[in-house]
């Protein structure tokens, strides 16, 4: 039996100035991905943590041949370029047709991809697909948590299997999970009986954490019903607030043996619980910048730093990674043990002029744009020089294991902060960022972590004390910041009155 997989995978905040062009897909990024094609593909994935890697393990256990064609991604960014998408689905489709037949497709989305023609992007490649493949071959795409989840990627395949895990550490069971459905389906010719149900609402980013009530309560609820007798698979979609696209919402699939009533009947379930949770899942949480840093160095000494995650500027969700509100506070109390990043790349250049021991004064970060604060003025020594090259074989947010920040300086500034200057927009997902210039985070009384969950796996486990920052930003918590145009109304909290019916069955 052979198996093909290919994936687009991207997290498009609308909202962001960016363009992702063909060129950003072929170039390295936060995950250095890039372009990848058949066998380099697998050998740039085997080790990690990835759905491919779930796939490989699949193909092992379950006995199939699994055929890698393509697989582009790149770091979560603003909306993808038409030439993008069609550049890269054009390959995708012709070597689906080339290397073909197959038995089954395995598509290795992320779920929330917008394109300047395709608000839908991940509905439109598997309505490509199965144009291709014709309607007898299974086709099963894996979702990240975050994928905003359309009524056309439900009908165009014949199993959603998302994550359900928010830290993502559960990319590989559920892309075998997605293999073995697509294995039997081949296997039997049978098809299961498949539902979408999405209430309404959509989850606060600051309640997206899967250990944490009541998201946990959801996930909870789900993991019950695979209990329940003739459920096959199902999942949970926590949607990615910062896309404005007519699904993003809460999204619950069910996939049933015996009948679509049993399938819907068992989402709705689900749904109906989730929406009680309306209110406490979407409660903007945390200090503003100055009373962070204030509650910061409040906190009574211990072992490992206080770890200041900075929503407003989550660059795993698409943001700049130069916000200066934190820092900018930072400064201003001289505050001694102070770590985080920063993106600025004519920064880094500069520092790479004066060269390592040099003394420099720079204006540094809220370059971008409007939204992530002015630049801050630093006075300070170049303490180190990097390629910003690292890698961590650990448990990372959804796998990813190869990271690029580009030319990277760290400065030691007179007033005290440590300001590791990157060029990239790399995330803090991994203390080897650190490490990897000599600095170990733990022996730092305060670190900043730009992210909302994604840090948390790295940080959590040194940190004496974790602070959600509700700062500023294109990644803001707060969803009245942003203007709506295609989001379907009305929904919750945008219209609070907004009301839950459940969809009603298929032919009445
Ligand atoms: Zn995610």
């Amino acid at each position: 039996m052979r198996i093909a997989t290919l994936g687009i995978h991207h997290e498009t905040n609308t909202f962001a100035s960016n363009l992702t062009t063909l060129e950003v897909f072929q170039r390295s990024g936060l995950q250095t991905y890039g372009v990848q094609r058949g066998s380099e593909y697998i050998e740039m994935q085997r080790n990690a943590q990835t759905s491919l890697a779930g796939f490989l393990q699949a193909a092992d256990e379950l006995d199939f041949e699994l055929v890698p064609l393509i697989f582009a991604a790149t770091d979560p960014a603003g909306t993808i370029t038409s030439e993008a998408f069609e550049s890269l689905t054009g390959e995708a489709l012709e070597m689906l047709r080339e290397q073909g037949p197959f038995d089954g497709v395995l598509l290795n989305q992320m779920g929330a991809a917008v394109s300047e023609d395709f608000p839908d992007m991940d509905g439109e490649l598997a309505r490509r697909v199965r144009e291709a493949v014709g309607p007898d071959v299974p086709v099963a795409m894996t979702l990240d948590l975050h994928a905003n989840i359309s009524q056309q990627m439900a009908d165009q395949t014949d199993a959603l299997v998302v994550y359900r895990t928010n830290p993502h550490v559960d990319a590989v069971p559920r892309a075998i999970e997605a293999a073995r459905l697509v294995q039997e389906m081949a296997r039997t010719g049978k098809r299961l009986h498949k539902w979408l149900e999405q209430p309404p609402m959509v989850i606060g980013i600051f309640q997206h954490d899967t250990r944490e009530e009541p998201m946990k309560s959801i996930i909870d609820d789900l993991e019950s019903v695979l209990e329940r007798p003739g459920v096959a698979s199902a999942s949970v979609g926590q949607g990615y607030p910062w896309a404005d696209v007519d699904e993003n919402r809460l999204a619950i699939y069910v996939l049933h043996d015996d009948s679509e009533t049993e399938a819907r009947e068992t989402a709705v379930w689900i749904a109906e619980r989730a929406w009680r949770h309306r209110h406490e899942l979407n409660v903007p949480l945390g200090p503003s910048p100055i009373e962070a840093v204030e509650q910061a160095l409040a906190t009574p000494e211990g072992d490992g730093p206080v770890v200041l995650l900075d929503v407003g500027d989550n660059i795993g969700a698409g943001s700049s990674g130069d916000s200066t509100f934190l820092l900018a506070e930072a400064m201003r109390r001289s505050v001694g043990s102070w770590l985080q990043t920063i993106r600025d790349p004519e920064a880094a250049s500069a520092c790479f002029d004066a060269g390592e021991g040099a003394r420099v004064e720079l204006e540094v970060g809220g370059k971008s744009d409007s939204l992530h604060g002015k630049p801050v003025r630093i006075t300070g020594t170049v303490a180190k020089l990097s390629d910003g090259r690292f890698e961590d074989s650990g448990t990372v947010h959804a796998g990813w294991r190869y990271f690029d920040g580009g030319p990277t300086a760290a400065v030691e500034t007179d007033a005290g902060p440590t300001v590791v200057l990157v060029s990239t927009r790399v995330g803090n997902m991994s203390r080897e960022q650190f490490y990897s210039l000599g600095y170990r985070p733990e022996e730092f009384n305060i670190v900043v972590a730009k992210g909302v969950v994604s840090p948390r796996p790295a940080y959590q486990p040194i940190a004496r004390r974790m602070i959600s920052v509700n700062s500023p930003g294109a990644t803001s918590g707060d969803m009245s910041h942003f203007e709506y145009k295609r989001i379907r109304r009305p929904i919750f909290p945008l219209d609070p009155a907004a009301r839950y019916e459940p969809k009603p069955p298929s032919g009445t």
